[in-house]
């Protein structure tokens, strides 16, 4: 019980030191004129640099309470980095063993970080072979096997207790829009928009829930279909879109889908960084994409309201991939159009 309690006590201070995350409203005339605001969650100033922070605390307080984790335990974790990062922040923090299993390809900056909170990285070159990986280090090291993709929708209160809906409409409350007409995120775990979700319908708010998709994720036929087994190649949009259903992806509790095309994302999260004078990474440009095309048809219905959305993390992990034209000119091709597009979009000249 000793170390138990110890272990909780010290997550509880650490948030108790904790500052909430700023909610930007986004200076965008060409919609602000015809009565629709558009507003940003800046989840990059965690500690760790992204919205992981919130999922990694969820995630170890319900591993403690439910008995899963001791004094000595390994921490194991299936990632594509923010995540890992995350947890190894909080398993320093009671001192536990962390390991990341992760695809081969992930950034060497989100690795440099896992082991500058005293992390290891093991890497696997099949990006589907992650989750047996990370089991089977489990147990040879009698540890626990995390597994945000199965346990992020239910590790958070969906409630209240503070969570980022909670926050969101609580920093919503002065605006002119304060309820908002849609809520945008994207996909990565799900645990984000079931958490949304629930809290919207549970405080009857008349908000929508879209989730952004970009292409190679198997969520959006997922929402169509409903059909549990869809395999995909994934996405190049690291942290969201996956190439299997996760468990943690309600269906049920999302609206409305968007398909984003990687061009798009990349001239959103570009746009973006200009726009706010500091870079952000490109799941938020995919968040962006998909909000811009809400506002597109509220424009054009000439309806009025509010869309809020992430920023999910800042570009500087993303220097020599999204950022490097050369990298970006050689995965994803030329994506000067799709930028055209946007501003075309954003100008109110369609
Ligand atoms: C995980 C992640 C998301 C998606 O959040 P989930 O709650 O896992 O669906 C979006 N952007 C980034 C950068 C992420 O790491």
């Amino acid at each position: 019980m000793n170390w138990l309690h110890t272990a909780i006590a010290k997550i509880e201070a650490d948030y108790q030191r904790s500052a909430d995350t700023h909610l930007i409203a986004l200076p965008l005339p060409g919609f602000a004129r015809h009565g629709i605001d558009l507003y940003l969650k800046d989840e990059s100033t965690h500690p760790t640099g992204s919205l992981k922070h919130r999922l990694a605390r969820s995630l170890f307080l319900y591993g403690l309470c439910n008995g899963w984790l001791h004094e000595g335990s390994t921490v194991v974790e299936s990632s594509s980095g923010s995540t890992a990062v995350s947890e190894a922040y909080f398993a320093r923090l009671l001192g536990l063993p962390f390991i990341a299993v992760m695809p081969r390809e992930t950034s060497c900056e989100k690795i440099a970080q896992i082991e500058f909170y005293g992390g290891r990285c093991h890497l696997v070159d099949n990006p589907t072979a992650v989750y047996d990986e990370a089991r089977a280090l489990a147990t040879q090291t009698g540890g626990h096997y995390m597994d945000q993709f199965t346990y992020a929708e239910r590790a958070t209160d969906w409630r209240s207790s503070n969570n980022i809906a909670q926050s969101m409409f609580t920093q919503m409350a002065r605006e002119r829009f304060a309820v908002p007409r849609w809520i945008v995120v994207g996909a990565g775990t799900g645990g984000t928009s079931a958490t949304i979700g629930r809290f919207v319908r549970y405080q009857r708010h008349a908000t929508q829930l879209c989730v952004a998709d970009p292409v190679g994720s198997v969520f959006g036929e997922y929402h169509r279909s409903g059909n549990p087994s869809l395999t995909g190649p994934g996405s190049r949009i690291e942290g969201i879109g996956r190439p299997r259903v996760e468990p943690s992806f309600i269906r049920t509790l999302v609206d409305r889908m968007i398909d984003v095309a990687d061009v798009d994302s990349v001239a959103a999260m570009h746009y973006l960084s200009d726009l706010l004078g500091r870079k952000v990474g490109p799941s938020t440009g995919t968040n962006f994409i998909g909000m811009v095309e809400l506002a597109c048809e509220m424009r054009a219905k000439g309806e009025h309201g509010s869309i809020v959305s992430l920023l999910c993390d800042a570009g500087e992990r993303y220097l020599k991939s999204y950022f490097d034209a050369t990298w970006t000119q050689q995965h994803m091709g030329d994506y000067a159009p799709a930028a055209a597009r946007l501003q075309a979009q954003l100008n109110d000249v369609d």
